[in-house]
């Protein structure tokens, strides 16, 4: 029987807030949030973000919108022009039709907080992300690899499975794992036994939007379990992709939903809204 650690986030979201606090000290930086659906869920988390905001000293301004291309368009145009606006971030899920890639490249990079602009992952994906390259990348997938490290997990030459390849997690977590030295492997849908793939892993990281996906069988002893899945409950909470049950006693430390990824990756978006804004000031992208 393994001793499961909760990897909750918030020590390493109060420590990032504390570094934004810093970042924008004495500033004005402005964060826009482009909402275009009615979705309550939605509006509960853009508004848990605004007040975030607030906390540490950014303005977040939420536009919102009819669930119309043409209008999205044309706020992301606006925002990104502005140079009052340091951040922009563009609230999923879209409206019917709307091409996620084709509105992303509307968001200047630099702007681009939450790595929405094809661009920002071609960035990371080709290594070119420093201090004279700006660019984000999805916080999510980044809010994953703080995780880990303020666990002290180690990552560099360990075995670690991401399950889900979709653009704003699994794909651009696979990248910066693999900056961090570890040996990744990417499941989906199609991978064959899963379970047999991921007993291979020190560290598994759910991203399915599949409740339950992971349970004890799909872990060797003392792995490593972030769950990444936020899927709602009919009671109105939210679950992981994780069986938290299964996996006590298996695992050697697992993310808690909510409490784990959720609240790291909100305060990363203010995080990367305080340094794009720096990035404006001329103060370099660190
Ligand atoms: P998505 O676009 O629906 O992608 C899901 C991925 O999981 C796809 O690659 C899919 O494979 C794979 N998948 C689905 N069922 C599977 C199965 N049975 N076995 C293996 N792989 C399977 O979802 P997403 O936007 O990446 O989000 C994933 C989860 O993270 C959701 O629960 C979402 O709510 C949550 N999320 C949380 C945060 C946060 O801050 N905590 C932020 C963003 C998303 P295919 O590619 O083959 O279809």
């Amino acid at each position: 029987m393994t001793e499961t650690v909760d990897l909750s986030g918030a020590a390493c979201a109060a420590s990032l807030r504390e570094e934004t606090r810093g970042l924008v000290a004495g500033r004005d930086v402005r964060l826009v949030v482009v909402v275009a659906t009615e979705d309550e869920g939605t509006a509960w988390y853009v508004r848990s973000l605004g007040r975030a905001a607030a906390k540490v000293g950014i303005d977040c301004e939420t536009v919102q919108l009819a669930p119309d291309a043409a209008a999205i368009r044309a706020r992301l145009a606006e925002a990104s022009a502005a140079e009052r606006v340091h951040g922009i971030i563009l609230q999923t899920p879209l409206p019917p039709g709307a091409d996620a890639n084709e509105l992303g490249r509307l968001i200047a990079p630099y702007k681009d907080v939450d790595g929405a602009n094809p661009e920002s992952l071609g960035t990371l994906v080709a290594g070119l992300r420093g201090k004279d390259v700006p660019a984000f990348a999805p916080a999510t997938a980044e809010a994953v690899v703080r995780l880990l490290d303020a666990h002290d997990v180690p990552l560099a030459g360990r075995r670690v499975a991401v399950v889900g390849r979709s653009t704003v997690v699994g794909k651009p977590l696979a990248h910066l794992l693999l900056d961090r030295d570890a040996t990744v492997t990417v499941c989906h849908s199609k991978t064959a036994d899963l379970a047999a793939v991921t007993r291979t892993a020190d560290v598994v990281v759910a991203a399915a939007g599949r409740p339950g996906l992971i349970t004890a069988a799909h872990l060797a002893p003392g792995a490593v379990v972030v769950d990444v899945g936020t899927n709602p409950t009919p009671d109105g909470g939210l679950t992981g992709d994780v069986d938290a049950e299964s996996v006590r006693g298996v695992a050697a430390g697992l993310s808690p939903v909510p409490g784990g990824v959720g609240p790291v990756t909100t305060a990363l978006l203010l995080h990367n809204t305080a340094r794009a804004a720096r990035f404006a000031a001329g103060a370099g992208h660190q």
